[in-house]
């Protein structure tokens, strides 16, 4: 594949100490492109170009503007076969899972070209005479910080609503998956906006972050990944005080009760569990089910872990991929020594498959038998394990649901609806799931957590004002 470069004030082309960074395909491990490393010098020709975009999209009507997120979201139907192969190639996962992917980025275009033409200030009566008028203005400069989990998806969320806005956007992807957000900008590109209004600095993640960080021009981070780096990038835009939306880690409880269908509901979770290698932030991570229907539960989920065919992602038979990077397939390895060291019992799974020595395959694993503190039920895996335990009393189990400092997804599969309103109240986590595993990852459904998995929401018409500030004028007459 051709290499990635930047694209700086209009200009495609290489860092200008002409560093590249291999890609590594983690199937066989061998490079699949070269990305281009952005250097200090670059980063700043990208903050004055933002200055300048800022100055004249700002001043574009909102309607104008949607216009052109309109055009934009047309033109990704000539290039999603092309993103989704691509994606897909990157990350490792199905081709079909990549595809459904880039298939909801167009939306997010539409969806917030609706949303900025929708919007209006207000005009507030004032007791000292006269009136107040609101108005909401663009917060500035935005960077987009992005992960390698879903890596178009997640920087068409942030540069739609930003643009919408009327904010120029630097993209920061991964160092994983930098093509998939570079092809996002080229999309934009293609519709023809003013120079400096998107921009793409792949690199080193925290070498690109720093000065971005550092900079006055930049007035908002959106960055989704580790509640860790998610820390790291608060403290350091504290010194200039910018605006955050943080997306960050999740740990997420699933309750199975003895109402269900068993059947379904344990290939419902299983499913969920170990799409996309279990590498997404509102993967159920966590099963808790009812003493009555457990052993079938487990069972039937421990079947289906053992049936996944693990393969490439052009493989049609591939029901699971590998690993993004050797990183995450490493971190499993720890996690499974660990909780074997820690009394759990391995159900399946728990090793790289015998019989693939390229690439960083794990195989989907499943835990029991495993105390509240044990580490993988507190400590996010971020991969394809999964431990399942019994309840038996609906307010114990709250408790132990309740029991990590994360918040983004919880979910509850019953069909008693005095259970379900239970755990719809008493789960602390930013989205619930009630007879379904997905909680919006499309564009209509607002998305964030709380407590260490953030704050601010992606999606949805709320995502729009983490791009906006308020503007308040007095008027009366003299
Ligand atoms: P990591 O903590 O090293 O990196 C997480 C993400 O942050 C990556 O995309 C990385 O490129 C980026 N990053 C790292 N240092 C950065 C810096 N200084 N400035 C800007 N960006 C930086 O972990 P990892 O092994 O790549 O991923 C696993 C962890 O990341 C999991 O625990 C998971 O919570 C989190 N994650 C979450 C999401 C999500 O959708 N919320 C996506 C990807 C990763």
């Amino acid at each position: 594949m051709e290499d990635c470069q930047l694209l700086i004030d209009g200009n495609w082309r290489g860092g200008s100490k002409g560093r590249y960074l291999d890609v590594l395909d983690p199937v066989n491990e061998e490079v699949l492109y070269r990305a281009a490393a952005a250097e200090s010098d670059d980063i700043e020709e990208a903050l004055l170009s933002s200055e300048r975009a800022l100055e004249e999209w700002s001043c574009v009507p909102a309607w104008s503007r949607a216009a052109k997120l309109d055009e934009i979201a047309n033109l990704f139907s000539k290039y999603e076969g092309e993103m989704g192969e691509l994606a897909a190639r990157e990350v490792g996962k199905p081709l079909a899972e990549a595809q459904g992917e880039v298939g909801l980025c167009a939306d997010q275009f539409r969806w917030y070209a609706g949303e900025i033409r929708r919007l209006s200030g207000a005009r507030v009566p004032s007791r000292m005479g006269g009136h107040f008028e609101t108005s909401y203005e663009p917060v500035g400069v935005v960077a987009a910080l992005t992960p390698w989990n879903f890596p178009s998806l997640l920087v068409a969320r942030k540069v739609a609503p930003a643009l919408a806005a009327g904010c120029p956007v630097i993209v920061s992807p991964s160092e994983l998956t930098p093509k998939s957000g570079a092809m996002i900008v080229k999309v934009c590109e293609e519709a023809g906006l003013p120079k400096g209004l998107v921009q793409f600095l792949s690199g080193r993640p925290e070498e690109v972050s720093a000065p971005l960080l550092a900079s006055p021009i930049v007035r908002k981070i959106s960055f989704t990944g580790s509640t860790t780096v998610g820390r790291l990038l608060m403290r350091e835009s504290a010194r200039t005080l910018k605006r955050l939306t943080l997306e960050l880690g999740g740990h997420a409880p699933v309750v199975v009760d003895n109402t269900v269908d068993v059947e379904k509901a344990a290939n419902l979770c299983a499913k969920g569990k170990f799409r996309n290698s279990g590498q997404v932030c509102v993967s159920p991570s966590r099963f808790y089910v009812h003493d009555d229907v457990y052993d079938e539960f487990l069972s039937r989920f421990v079947s289906y872990a053992k049936g996944l065919k693990l393969g490439g992602p052009m493989e049609e038979s591939s029901g699971m991929g590998p690993m993004a990077s050797e990183k995450r397939r490493d971190a499993m390895e720890e996690l499974v020594e660990k909780t074997l060291s820690e009394g759990g019992k391995l159900e399946c799974g728990g090793r790289r498959p015998p019989d693939m020595n390229r690439g960083y395959f794990f195989e989907p694993t499943v835990f029991t038998e495993l105390s509240d503190d044990a580490t993988i039920m507190n400590e996010e895996p971020f991969g394809p394990v999964a431990p399942v335990v019994r309840f038996g009393d609906r307010e114990d189990v709250l408790q132990r649901a309740n029991q990590t400092s994360f918040g983004l997804a919880g979910f509850v599969l019953s069909s008693d609806m005095n259970f379900v309103n239970y755990f719809k109240r008493g789960l602390e986590v930013g989205m619930v799931g009630v007879n379904t595993l997905s909680v919006g990852s499309t564009v209509e459904a607002p998305f964030g957590g709380v407590n260490d998995s953030g704050f601010g929401e992606e999606g949805g018409h709320m995502a729009l004002y983490g791009y906006l500030s308020n503007r308040t004028y007095h008027v009366t007459e003299l």
